[in-house]
């Protein structure tokens, strides 16, 4: 059956199949680091996890955090070594100057403490829409949807959004998602994505949801 509306109904009976996948999973980085409920560690570790596998996330993240696991603490490390200890994360030079910068303006501009408020995330160095929301809803427990590659790509598939950009699509999923599924999305798709809704090749034939999905843009599947 191919739907073409997600009616409130479908959309509890979507996350429910999407948890049970997430159950038998393996935590991502960001889930495992959330459990601390530590605003900054959580925001460290996003900015390590763009354009990062998730296995070299948690190593970067845990050299890091055993050296320097807050705003005080990284500000006074060498831009040089927090490049070290997060290498080999993508853009690991980049990131470590944005990390050092970053904790300074904790500290200088927030009493050394995460705002939980998305503009004041949002003026940041090197964060962006994404991990703003992301520290807003796992740091903070303010409903915010963490659109990354997953989310984008698996929203479109399933046709709950038709859209082009991820920032579209945080908006196109606030419309349709009720509120209450909003922070837990972002690590049930990611963890989907990475185990079923693959990006090149997804795994429809045994894929929990494909009696509902009609599979927008899949063009080679297993
Ligand atoms: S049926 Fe295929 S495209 Fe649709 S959600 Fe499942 S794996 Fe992804």
């Amino acid at each position: 059956m191919t739907r073409r509306r997600w009616s409130a109904t479908h959309l509890d009976w979507l996350v429910a199949r999407l948890a049970d996948v997430r159950a038998a999973a393996r935590a991502t980085t960001l889930a495992t680091v959330e459990r601390r409920r530590d605003p900054f560690r959580l925001l460290v570790a996003c900015i390590i996890s763009l354009r990062t596998k998730d296995e070299v996330t948690a190593l970067a993240a845990a050299r890091l955090f055993a050296v320097a696991a807050t705003p005080a603490t990284l500000a006074a490390l060498p831009s040089s070594r927090i490049a070290e200890l997060i290498f080999p994360a993508g853009f690991y030079r980049v990131k470590a100057e944005q990390l050092k910068s970053l904790s300074r303006r904790l500290l200088e501009e927030h009493d050394g403490r995460v705002p939980a408020d998305r503009e004041a995330l949002l003026a940041l160095p090197g964060v962006g829409r994404k991990t703003a929301n992301l520290v807003l809803g796992l740091g903070f427990g303010i409903p915010a949807i963490c659109v990354d590659t997953h989310v984008h790509r698996i929203a479109n598939r399933l046709g709950l959004v038709a859209t082009a950009t991820p920032e579209a699509t945080e908006h196109a999923l606030e419309r349709l998602l009720p509120q209450r599924h909003w922070i837990a999305i972002n690590d049930l798709l990611v963890t989907f994505g990475q185990t079923v809704c693959h990006p090149t090749s997804p795994r429809c034939s045994t894929c929990p949801l494909t009696t509902h999905c009609p599979r927008r843009g899949v063009v080679r599947s297993r």
